[in-house]
């Protein structure tokens, strides 16, 4: 049934995307090739930043933000009463030209929520999750091993994307199916996971992916110690969350007392889940302290990647990111 219900939400989605597309083919934000020749290092920003902390974001946070901004406002005015529109770019996962798909979903009403839109013609992946798996993509270049791949979602394009397009990689999917299921249990071919306790052996995988994932978890410190355990020696954790970037401290907004009751510190919030109508409760609001949460659970070095690039569909709040742990 659940499935079931999953398989046609899906669907639909398809199709209405679809529709959406057709719609909106005439009305095409353009990255002109004088623009990319005029390369604007703020907009267009060839290389990754390293951040360690909340000084180091807002040093560089400082230079770069105003003139984004102001570019992203310029675009939510000038679409405000549209329902969507067309970004023409390039996407890095699919390697080609493409068009990138901005509505006001999700959206706080100042501005379109880019980081979760942006969805590619061809992969349809949004932007978030076409940028973790370009730095996968390229952290995994020219291995001579096929590297083991685990990801905590198996019923996304995401995952979809991960087996079939990263023929080097021997990839491992699950969902959290409820308290009710045992790690490892498969059902409807369909892997559970909790990631408070996976059922993986130690140093099992080269690679874990997390998109979105950790906000949901009860208990952070218990989620990054089990992922640190299961990976191999010079293994990483890539992961997203949504990110409070001028927060130095994490607010946790629930928590699961001694009782298995479940305790809300401030007001509930659910976002969407593939497997669950009811959708996932957030359990925190991370700040930069999610660094020291990943050391603190045995990681040799851990750091925040800031990417923005308009050509790639990579925008949103002056500055997007992912976050790396690196295990000794
Ligand atoms: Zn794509």
């Amino acid at each position: 049934m659940h499935y079931l219900h999953l398989r046609t939400t899906l669907r639909s989605a398809y199709y209405k995307t679809k529709i959406l597309y057709s719609k909106l083919l005439n009305n095409i934000e353009s990255i002109s090739s004088s623009d990319r020749e005029n390369f604007d290092k703020l907009l267009y920003c060839p290389e990754l930043i390293t951040l360690r902390d909340i000084t180091d974001f807002q040093k560089h946070y400082n230079v770069v933000a105003d003139k984004r901004l102001s570019v992203e406002k310029s675009l939510s005015d000038k679409y405000r009463n549209k329902p969507g529109w067309l970004f023409e770019g390039y996407c890095q996962c699919c390697e080609k030209n493409a068009l990138f798909l901005a509505d006001w979903q999700y959206s706080d009403g100042t501005a379109p929520n880019y980081r979760e839109r942006l969805f590619c013609n061809h992969c349809g992946l949004n932007s978030r999750q076409r940028f973790i798996l370009h730095y996968a993509k390229n952290i995994l270049k020219g291995r001579n091993e096929i590297p083991k791949l685990f990801c905590y979602e198996q019923t996304t394009d995401f995952y979809r994307y991960l087996t079939k397009k990263m023929d080097n990689a021997d990839v491992t999917g699950s969902e959290y199916l409820g308290t009710d299921k045992t790690s490892g249990e498969i059902i409807n071919g369909i892997r559970c996971e909790d990631a408070l306790g996976l059922s993986f052996e130690n140093e099992a995988f080269d690679l874990i992916i997390s998109n979105d994932v950790y906000e949901h978890v009860p208990d952070i410190m218990k989620a990054l110690s089990e992922a640190y355990r299961c990976l191999k020696k010079n293994g990483m954790l890539i992961f997203s969350v949504p990110f409070f970037m001028n927060k130095k401290t994490t607010e946790q907004r629930a928590l699961i007392d001694n009782k298995c009751k479940t305790v809300h510190l401030l007001s509930e919030q659910y976002h969407a889940n593939p497997v669950s109508r009811k959708g996932s409760l957030v359990y925190y609001d991370f700040g930069w302290d999610i660094l020291n949460y990943c050391k603190e659970a045995g990681f040799k070095d851990a750091y925040a990647i800031a990417y923005y690039n308009m050509l790639y569909g990579y925008i949103g709040n002056g500055m997007q990111f992912i976050f790396c742990a690196e295990k000794q």
